[in-house]
């Protein structure tokens, strides 16, 4: 299978999750998950219609960036994002998708600001409450989201999530689900400077179960590019 047959096989799946979610097929974003592949496979999956690509990690950004790897798509940002590395991606990214802390709110407002710019970005929700993982956990959720909307240099569109790895899809959906109903709560509360639209969780393993869940951006790798090797 080609990149191109990969896409195309990804977008019809998204396409039937949604229509089993009752939403808009056309509604759903797809980011393709780029690490590990060079810029010419970004490259190839762009002209096969990807209009976002998603780096989690800074180094691997910069160099395909300057390779012309993501011309014609959106950048965002997906990784954990070290505090030195902030403005390395703050205005370069469309999207930062990892926002998980209350530090990096503010250092992305600062340089956002320092720059003239608002930077967009997706709080991090650490859903499954793991050590091992970033993110705000579920508790608190209401004060980043106070904390974000009062940093003038952000704008806060949404959340991101990676739940724990489930082999049981009956318990990957709970984690969707749970994350659904908290982007719901949030959105009701009508933060100003808050615009809750987007829903980020699902890969390759579960994009499906997450849209039937709700998620409107799914971040696919492997099932676009094949296996990573590491
Ligand atoms: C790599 C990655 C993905 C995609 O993972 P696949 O299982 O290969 O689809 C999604 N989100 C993040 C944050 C990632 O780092």
């Amino acid at each position: 299978m080609s990149i191109a047959d990969n896409v195309k096989a990804v977008k019809d799946n998204i396409a039937r999750a949604a229509i089993d979610a009752g939403v808009d097929p056309n509604g759903i974003r797809l980011v393709a998950a780029t690490k590990q592949n060079s810029a010419e496979r970004v490259r190839e999956a762009i002209a096969a219609g990807i209009e976002i690509c998603g780096e989690n990690r800074v180094q691997e950004l910069l160099e395909k960036d300057a390779q012309g790897a993501y011309a014609g798509a959106e950048r965002h940002f997906i990784g954990h994002l070290q505090r030195n590395k902030v403005k390395n991606v703050v205005g370069l990214c469309d999207l930062i998708q990892s926002a998980g802390s209350q530090e990096l709110i503010e250092l992305i407002s600062r340089r956002a600001a320092a720059i003239g710019k608002v930077q967009d970005i997706l709080i991090e929700v650490n859903i499954g409450g793991e050590e091992s993982k970033s993110g705000f956990l579920p508790e608190a959720l209401d004060d980043a989201v106070g904390f974000a909307a009062a940093s003038g240099g952000v704008k806060l569109l949404g959340l991101m999530a990676i739940p724990p790895q489930c082999d049981d899809p009956r318990r990957a959906a709970y984690y969707f689900d749970e994350m659904y109903k908290l982007f719901v709560d949030i959105g009701a509360k009508k933060y100003d400077n808050v615009s809750m639209e987007i829903m980020s969780m699902g890969m390759s393993g579960d994009y499906m179960t997450a849209i039937r869940s709700g998620s409107n951006m799914v971040r696919v790798g492997t099932a676009i590019f094949g296996a990573r090797q590491y």
